[in-house]
């Protein structure tokens, strides 16, 4: 029998994503972005417009905006949690410092917060660590992966097992890295100030745990050891991740 022509392969994405924002240009800039970067995208500018998407689509990811013109981005998000639970991560694009919204944005069970000055890199950055979690490749990732800590260093950034992003200096890098390489070993101060005082590796210590504390709601993954140096006490990632650029 002649088959007929074979049909094409349907496009594959990385995650669907509902882009919730009111500005045109930044909406228009995420949108175009996420496409190119092999994400479905769909796009809404007020609750309304939102709300009925979330009613026919359901999204893997929602990046969301706060003010809207008729409305506040959190009736979106509590309307997400309410028809597809957990299954939904969100991400709050809050104005820079806004405390108070990043706080009532935990209060809806929001994933990830960032400000609005975040690069679309960074954006794409978070939405596939988001996904990974969200959505484990197999059965056995998901049961075997308890929530680690990935120093990217490619990214110059801390993933926190809850899928935030702590940007890291060069002096910050040299500090994590030997201690993730062997968690639960102290390591001695002068292995971790590498090319630098180690005199000053208390103050980068104490900027870096601040990060930290800010962006996530795990406490910092090393303590510091009398004596000695400091400690890695957290589950580093297995493998690492790799760059955006490396797809
Ligand atoms: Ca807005």
């Amino acid at each position: 029998m002649q088959s007929p022509m074979q049909p094409m392969q349907p496009m594959q994405y990385d995650g669907r994503v509902l882009v919730v924002e009111d500005e045109p240009a930044l909406r228009i800039d995420l949108v175009d972005y996420l496409l190119a970067r092999r994400f479905q995208v769909d796009q809404a500018a007020t609750c309304r417009e939102s709300l009925a998407l979330l009613e026919r689509t359901r999204p893997d990811l929602i990046l969301l905006d706060l003010a809207l013109p008729d409305g506040n981005g959190f009736a979106i998000a509590a309307a997400a949690r309410q028809k597809y639970d957990l299954a939904v991560g969100i991400i709050m694009l809050t104005a820079l410092g806004d405390e108070a919204h990043r706080l009532a944005g935990r209060s809806v069970g929001a994933d990830i917060y960032l400000v609005k000055e975040t690069s679309l890199r960074e954006i794409e950055a978070c939405c596939r660590n988001l996904l990974r979690r969200l959505k484990p490749t197999s059965a056995a990732s998901t049961a075997a992966a308890p929530p680690a800590w990935h120093l990217d260093e490619m990214l110059w950034q801390l993933l926190t097992p809850d899928g935030n992003v702590v940007p890291l200096t060069a002096t910050e890098i040299a500090f994590l890295k030997p201690l993730i390489a062997a968690p639960h070993i102290p390591q001695k101060r002068s292995n971790l100030s590498q090319g630098g005082d180690p005199r000053n590796l208390d103050a980068v210590v104490l900027r870096l745990r601040r990060k930290i504390e800010a962006a996530s709601c795990h406490p910092p993954p090393f303590k510091a050891v009398y004596g000695s140096g400091y400690v890695f006490t957290g589950i580093p990632a297995l493998s690492p991740l790799r760059s955006p650029e490396s797809r």
